[in-house]
């Protein structure tokens, strides 16, 4: 059994990463990244803290704007606007999910889809669709892609299934998986919760991405022998040994798959640090394009 090792992954990444910033910087042009905090949800606050210290570990000019859960949908508005229009910043991202007061597709509207890093803006949505490359791609699944290919694990003909159909995960790792050329080509099935006989679905595939959002939901029922793995999951479960109180899984049920499959990315250490590191890729390449 593999073990995919996201963090080396992701070094990996944020070395190339660094390189083409370099190569920025060295033309006067350091690349900048924005990231927008409404509330104190502890977890976005996480995030943020964790995305403005990589970018700045990178040379970015790094922006953090932290603001209170009483901010107005008009005042968010109003700071994206103000972000599109500075020069020195070519990414933003407003860090999901805002308040409930805040209409979340709007602001995503928002921001020029030439800074829209996180890929959601639906000028990007319906360029990944038309697999037209000058678009951004969401930052979650493009970094599975790059696991499964640094993993050397063929996609091409083989079944993919994708449990979860989210707009930041699910939808858009079906539309890179079905894509032409390397690293897609693949047979994609999008499983969801309204999916009859899960299991029966999940142990077809050669390939199984879970992104469910529940801890430990996939186990040695779903997984057939030899299939590899990309836990997406990342849940909060309650561990009194722990200093915090919790400790993180994945939406898989890692000892027990991990007996039967040929690869899997462990929680955490997986997905979670590509998505970061294709997060300060999205930027430089927003950099590069202007
Ligand atoms: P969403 O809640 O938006 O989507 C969850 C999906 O799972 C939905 O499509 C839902 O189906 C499906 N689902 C829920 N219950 C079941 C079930 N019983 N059987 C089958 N399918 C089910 O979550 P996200 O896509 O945003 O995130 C998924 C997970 O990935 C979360 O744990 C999140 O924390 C994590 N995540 C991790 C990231 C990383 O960097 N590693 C980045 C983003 C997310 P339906 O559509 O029918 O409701």
């Amino acid at each position: 059994m593999q073990r995919i090792d996201g963090a080396a992954i992701a070094a990996k990444v944020l070395e190339e990463t660094k390189k083409r910033a370099d190569i920025l910087i060295g033309r006067g042009i350091r690349p900048g990244l924005a990231v927008v905090l409404v509330g104190d949800d502890p977890a976005s606050r996480a995030y943020v803290r964790s995305k403005d210290k990589k970018a700045a570990d990178l040379g970015f000019h790094s922006v953090k704007k932290e603001l209170p859960a009483s901010t107005t949908q008009a005042e968010l508005l109003a700071v994206v606007e103000e972000l599109n229009r500075d020069a020195s910043v070519h990414g933003i991202l407003v860090q999901s999910p805002p308040p409930p007061h805040i209409n979340e597709a709007e602001i995503v509207r928002a921001i020029d889809p030439r800074k829209d890093v996180d890929g959601f803006h639906p000028e990007n949505v319906g360029k990944l669709a038309m697999d037209d490359p000058t678009g951004f791609v969401p930052c979650t699944p493009m970094g599975c892609i790059r696991l499964l290919a640094e993993a050397g694990i063929e996609t091409s003909g083989r079944k993919a299934v994708i449990v979860g159909r989210s707009m930041i995960v699910g939808k858009p790792m079906a539309l890179l998986l079905m894509r032409k050329g390397p690293g897609g080509d693949a047979t994609v099935t999008v499983a969801h919760s309204r999916t009859k006989n899960l299991a029966a679905v999940t142990r077809e595939a050669d390939i199984v991405i879970a992104a469910i959002g529940r801890p430990h939901f996939l186990g040695t029922d779903h997984i057939r022998e030899g299939a590899a793995v990309i836990d997406v999951g990342i849940n909060r479960v309650d561990d009194p040994a722990s200093p915090k109180g919790y400790r993180l899984v994945g939406d898989v049920d890692y000892d027990a798959v991990a007996e039967r499959c040929a690869a899997i990315t462990p929680v955490p250490g997986g997905v979670g640090p590509m998505t970061i590191a294709m997060l300060m890729s999205n930027t430089v390449t927003a950099a590069e394009r202007l």
